[in-house]
């Protein structure tokens, strides 16, 4: 890292025009770069082309573009990678590549670790070493987008981290998406363990994003065994603001609930859960997610088949509308953490991506 030279990712087109102002050109150089960095990607400075040659050696001078490594990538069957990239300071965050056939979409990390001590999650497990910037949230995006023909429209901040214990960033990264890059705000996705006055404050930014919801537990005493912090905030005090949050911004909230076999999967708990929503008048579906084998001091498993359809169809049958999260990228890690943890422990050389990907993710 060049700490003397400032970083222009992370920067809007009005601090880019301000930039370019204060090296002495006109402003509409402020909004190439911008161009350069959030819609074509580059990774050098010599790269904008467009740009007179003593402006970019001025600029280079002074600035820094700020964006992550790629160190390495885990290709699925499916077409999913999973990609560990290093920050500028050296830590290591990762991210993912989820192709469908009708979009793409990345999910984000907002924190190096998580302080959140989730007891079913490998982020968890080594706790939180700092903040990701808005320009690091936003490079995830632009290291994945640099190497993909299809472009990423959906992003879900379900990486590392808790979002809204980094308030700051985690807003100013989706205005980043949302403004300089040009995704639809509808498309964005910021999932919470529940964090109360985040909640509140999200809900008067007034952005048209998706608030997800991890629920996982039907009652306080249940969800604190999994989510210790959740202490902090009764269900309550959680899906009252969840309700503010829906009334502000007319939009429908997802609710997440993580499956575990024989600790949350119950019939009377999917009809407790159910019940909670309805009597909060909360709109939106439960996405069920089954859970993604980390190894625990609980011995957490995953659930049967069986017992995933039981709680679907209790859940559906007391006229709440479910989704299943697909199960992708099983074989390389895809559980939150697990990659950077694994990878920590052994040192393995970096996987050359395009001979490995698959064809529906090349075309
Ligand atoms: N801190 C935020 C976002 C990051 S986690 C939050 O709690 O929502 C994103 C989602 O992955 C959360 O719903 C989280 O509970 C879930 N998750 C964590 N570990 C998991 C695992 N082992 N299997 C399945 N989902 C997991």
């Amino acid at each position: 890292m060049e700490p003397n030279r400032q970083c222009l990712l992370g920067c809007s087109t009005k601090e880019l025009e301000q930039i370019a102002l204060e090296l002495g050109e006109p402003a509409y150089r402020g909004r190439q770069i911008a161009r350069w960095i959030y819609r074509k990607q580059v990774r050098t400075l010599d790269a904008m082309s467009d740009l007179p040659a003593a402006f970019r050696a001025h600029l280079a001078a002074n600035y820094r573009l700020g964006l992550p490594d790629v160190v390495h990538r885990e290709v699925a069957s499916d077409g999913t990678i999973k990609y560990l990239l290093r920050l500028e300071d050296g830590l290591t965050v990762e991210s993912v590549y989820l192709p469908y056939p009708d979009r793409v979409s990345a999910c984000l990390s907002t924190q190096v670790g998580c302080p959140a001590g989730c007891r079913f999650c490998a982020t968890a497990q080594g706790g939180l070493a700092r903040n990701l910037t808005a320009g690091e949230i936003v490079g995830q995006y632009l290291a994945m987008q640099a190497e993909s023909t299809r472009r990423i429209s959906h992003v879900v901040y379900m990486g590392m981290g808790e979002p809204l214990w980094n308030y700051e960033a985690t807003v100013k990264s989706l205005r980043l998406l949302g403004n300089e890059v040009g995704l639809s705000m509808r498309n964005l996705t910021v999932s919470t363990v529940g964090v109360v006055p985040g909640i509140l404050a999200l809900a008067r930014e007034n952005m048209p994003i998706t608030l997800a919801l991890s629920l996982h537990a039907p009652d306080d005493a249940l969800r604190a065994r999994l989510i210790p912090t959740a202490r902090k905030w009764k269900l309550d005090e959680i899906l009252a603001a969840c309700a503010e949050y829906a009334r502000i911004t007319k939009r429908n909230l997802t609710f997440e609930y993580l499956l575990i076999g024989g600790v949350n999967d119950s019939p009377e708990q999917a009809r407790a859960l159910a019940a909670l929503l309805e009597r909060w008048k909360l709109p939106g579906n439960v996405n069920l997610i089954p859970f993604n084998y980390v190894e625990t001091p609980e011995g957490f498993r995953r659930p049967t088949k069986e017992a995933i359809a039981r709680f679907r169809e209790t859940l559906a049958a007391a006229g709440r509308v479910t989704t299943q999260r697909m199960t992708r990228g099983d074989a390389i890690n895809a559980a939150c953490g697990q990659l950077r943890r694994r990878m920590a422990q052994t040192a393995e050389a970096t996987v050359p991506i395009l001979s490995l990907l698959p064809p529906s993710v090349r075309s």
